[in-house]
């Protein structure tokens, strides 16, 4: 289903590999993706490899539309912080966008909506675009809280950038209870969130794209790429297993 014709946006499917994978597993997955995503298409799809297989991923994707995002970044451009990587280096490898804020970092990393906004500029000061991530958890849906949550979110990030530079941003809904747990939102739970994040936007709200995140698989792609105002998926789990995110990304195409 492709809502291209109704909208100024193109779907995006987006494969947040996390920490899995090595080389010749990544060689067998991304021949396979390869070999299922050539020539043209409507549809968006970025791989997001870890950061020490960017490298090997760009190669074996090059010649090919699929596209190289990376799963983090660090909010400064150069200098004493080990272990980290700047937007300049990644942009460096050919990176074309970074996801931002996801939950797995804001929760086990401790990553604060401040820092995620400092990630969000630094990125965009590198070229990249952000694909920025926000969510609530189960206790904050069952107590009612989610649009507060999503508000604060985004809050953080435009009260330092404007609304404007989210022209040049993707964000992703991911409810912290649908992530890796195979429970996904229902399409009146995702609209209402999607909605709400479009309607925070001015102007960008035409052409920002919002993913859904949460164990999308090939079985209910179709679904969630059907309603207004979800223009793709971000994936953990599916985007590991070639068959399944080839189906994502046709569901999208
Ligand atoms: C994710 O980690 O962003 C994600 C959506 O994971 P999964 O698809 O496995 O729920």
């Amino acid at each position: 289903m492709n809502k291209a014709a109704n909208t100024k946006r193109r779907q995006l499917v987006v494969g947040n590999w996390k920490m899995n994978g090595n080389q010749r597993k990544n060689a067998d997955l991304l021949a396979s993706i390869v070999a299922g995503w050539q020539g043209e298409h409507r549809a968006d799809v970025v791989v997001c490899p870890p950061t020490v297989y960017l490298q090997q991923t760009r190669d074996c994707i090059s010649g090919s539309p699929i596209i190289l995002g990376a799963q983090n970044v660090n909010q400064h451009e150069a200098g004493a912080f080990t272990g980290e990587v700047s937007a300049q280096m990644l942009a460096d490898l050919d990176c074309k966008f970074v996801i931002i804020g996801h939950n797995e970092r804001r929760r086990l990393q401790g990553e604060t909506d401040e820092q995620v906004a400092q990630k969000f500029m630094a990125a965009q000061r590198g070229k990249l675009i952000p694909i920025l991530c926000v969510g609530e958890s189960l206790a904050q849906r069952e107590n009612g809280q989610q649009l507060q949550v999503i508000e604060r979110q985004l809050q953080a990030v435009f009260s330092h950038t404007g609304l404007e530079v989210f022209e040049h941003a993707v964000i992703a809904y991911e409810p912290v209870w649908a992530v890796g747990t195979g429970k996904t939102a229902t399409p009146e739970q995702a609209l209402e969130v999607h909605s709400f994040i479009r309607n925070q936007l001015g102007k960008a709200a035409e052409t920002v794209r919002i993913l859904y995140g949460g164990s999308v698989k090939a079985h209910n792609a179709q679904q969630l790429f059907a309603l207004a105002d979800i223009d793709g998926a971000l994936l953990g789990g599916a985007s590991l297993d070639a068959e399944e995110f080839l189906k994502i990304c046709k569901a999208a195409d």
